[in-house]
């Protein structure tokens, strides 16, 4: 088999902030520091250096180490050539997100911040559009008519049309890691007992994240806090607006204490509270992993975070009975959530919220894979 060198790729990888990586020489001492290695076999994480400096695209993209990094910094701070493995990691993780994605929107967004920006302000300009001319009668009485002027039936199929459109181009673009990932042949081949069998550990990873523990520090440990936070943030919301619309955006005015405004306060409270954390910490730039920081990064914690914001800043002018303000904030507020979702979920930083687990996932099925080889074929294992 011969392998096709590309001479640009890590020139390229510039473009996806991996900008010191022919600083390495391949010492070793990232795999070393790295917490995670020991799972990984004894060249996690310098073998991704080392591809993208001799130009190995195709092992690259069918790589599955960059999602298995949780970019706690270690490496980074531990590399005597500051070489930012850290970064690395990160930088291939945009790449390969790139590289999955079928349509070049995410190649195109990470390589100019103008373009993602200026995708989220046409979305946004859309949504608020379709306020501006087809919104309901305004009452100014109280109690605010939310569900009058934007009648709940009409966002509910909104936001149907919303899901189904990004979960198209994610799944799509999953569908192209596995793909990837596997090679058509090795993929036919694995026995479906065995993809079956893996199935809990893609929601294990999903919903608890719990392999970010194993990084470094007490750092880590408060960010994988912070990040399990923000997990079931992000999952409430979309349960409450997905599923149950009817019963959380209503007119009628339950009791602080009411499941309805306890789910929605927490939603908003786990949304807030580690984006502004995130945010202020790519600010200050104390820790080696908040010293470089992309446009994506920014835009997603941006974006993530006012949305938290004006939702709850909906609820606070609904129940205290201000009609206009309620009405005005709910449109700027799903001006900000559907580009933020429609646009960060499948083509920029959100989508790592399937593809980390679902790395775990094929690296399972991988393993389980090559156990049932063994057993069936030594003679090829010792060849
Ligand atoms: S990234 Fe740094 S620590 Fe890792 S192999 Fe290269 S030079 Fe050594
Ligand atoms: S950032 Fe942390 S988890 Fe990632 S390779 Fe470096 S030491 Fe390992």
């Amino acid at each position: 088999m011969t392998t096709q060198l590309h001479k640009t790729l890590h020139e390229e990888m510039h473009f996806f902030g991996g900008k010191d990586v022919d600083l390495c020489m391949n010492c070793g001492t990232c795999t070393v520091i790295c917490p995670l290695a020991r799972d990984e076999g004894g060249t996690f994480p310098r073998r991704i250096i080392r591809l993208i400096q001799t130009g190995q695209k195709r092992l690259l993209v069918k790589s599955l180490d960059p999602w298995l990094c949780y970019y706690c910094g270690d490496c980074s701070e531990n590399c005597p050539r500051q070489a930012n493995p850290a970064e690395t990691m990160m930088a291939s993780r945009r790449y390969l997100t790139s590289q999955y994605d079928w349509t070049g929107l995410a190649r195109l967004f990470y390589k100019s911040a103008l373009m993602e920006i200026l995708a989220i302000v046409l979305v946004g300009l859309f949504v608020t559009g379709l306020f501006v001319w087809f919104h309901g009668p305004m009452v100014l009485t109280l109690p605010v008519q939310l569900n009058t002027f934007a009648p709940v039936k009409w966002v509910e199929l909104g936001d149907w049309i919303m899901a189904g459109t990004l979960s198209f181009f994610l799944l799509t673009n999953a569908a192209r890691m596995v793909w990837n990932t596997l090679d058509g042949k090795q993929m036919f081949g694995i026995s479906p007992l065995i993809y079956f069998k893996a199935v809990p550990v893609f929601f294990d990873h999903m919903f608890t994240q719990r392999r970010s523990r194993q990084c470094g520090s007490t750092r880590s440990r408060s960010f994988w806090l912070k990040h399990l936070l923000l997990v079931s943030g992000y999952l409430s919301m979309l349960v409450l607006v997905l599923i149950l619309l009817r019963w959380f955006q209503t007119d009628r005015i339950y009791p602080i204490y009411n499941p309805q405004r306890l789910w929605g306060y927490y939603a908003t409270l786990a949304l807030l509270y580690p984006t502004g954390a995130f945010l202020i910490s790519r600010w200050r730039r104390k820790e080696p992993i908040h010293f470089f920081s992309e446009a994506s990064d920014w835009i997603f914690l941006v974006m993530l975070f006012l949305t938290a914001l004006t939702g709850i800043m909906v609820s606070l002018a609904r129940v205290n009975g201000f009609p206009m303000t309620t009405y005005v904030i709910y449109v700027i507020h799903l001006s900000i959530a559907v580009p933020m979702l429609v646009v960060e979920v499948p083509f920029s930083k959100w989508s790592h919220l399937l593809y980390r687990p679902l790395a775990m996932y094929l690296v399972s099925v991988k393993k389980a894979a090559a156990a049932v080889s063994l057993k069936t074929q030594p003679e090829a294992a010792t060849a």
